[in-house]
């Protein structure tokens, strides 16, 4: 998405560690119409797919999702992260590494939000080794619910998430992928459609 590419290449800060700031409009400071053209594309790309609940993982998420699911008219549901978990059973429960802090957390979602007539978009603001990416989608797996898709705005496409959940054969579309960046370079892969 030309749009998008564009934006990272004016606004975006590499950092040590593989990481892309981009926190002055998309997952800190949040420009709203921005935001929103990129939830008319998650539109365009899924628009043939029955999809009734847009799921993603808190915080990062959260914003991008509802703007999302507001061109599906469908709710938002997200993963909470936990640092214990208690196992009564009312929920699907997961573990997730956290990429930008190297930690481990508990990932939980409530049983009364996902089940086995729900179709998801799954919505995420990065995708890197794949760990967000893949502990929703095991919290799907763990409801019953069909997997409609999962739509991520930046994908880092020299690390090894969207290799992965392509071979899972899930319809992964990404707004742009990173394909190398440094200091004073970015390129992107160039766009599917
Ligand atoms: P993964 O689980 O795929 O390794 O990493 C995805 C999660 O880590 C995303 O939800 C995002 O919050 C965070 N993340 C991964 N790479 C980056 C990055 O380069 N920049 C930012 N801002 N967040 C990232």
């Amino acid at each position: 998405m030309q749009l998008l590419k564009d934006r990272i290449i004016k606004d975006g800060v590499v950092k040590p560690g593989n990481i892309l700031k981009v926190d002055s409009f998309l997952n800190h400071q949040m420009d709203i119409a921005f935001i929103n053209e990129l939830g008319k594309e998650f539109k365009r790309l899924f628009a043939d797919k029955p999809i009734n609940k847009v799921l993603t993982i808190e915080a990062s998420g959260i914003g991008i999702a509802c703007i999302t699911a507001q061109y599906f008219n469908v709710p938002v549901v997200f993963a909470k992260k936990a640092q214990s978990v208690n196992l009564d059973g009312d929920m699907y429960t997961t573990k997730v590494e956290s990429f930008t802090h190297k930690k481990v957390y508990d990932v939980i979602l409530s049983s009364k939000f996902l089940g086995p007539e729900d179709h998801v978009l799954i919505i995420d603001d990065f995708l890197a080794n794949g760990c967000a990416l893949l502990g929703l989608i095991d919290i799907v797996q763990k409801s019953g619910a069909t997997i409609e898709g999962a739509g991520i705005v930046i994908e880092k496409g020299f690390q090894e998430g969207g290799a992965k959940i392509r071979e899972m054969g899930i319809n992964l579309k990404s707004l742009a992928i990173v394909e190398e960046m440094s200091d004073d370079s970015l390129t992107f892969r160039a766009d599917e459609e």
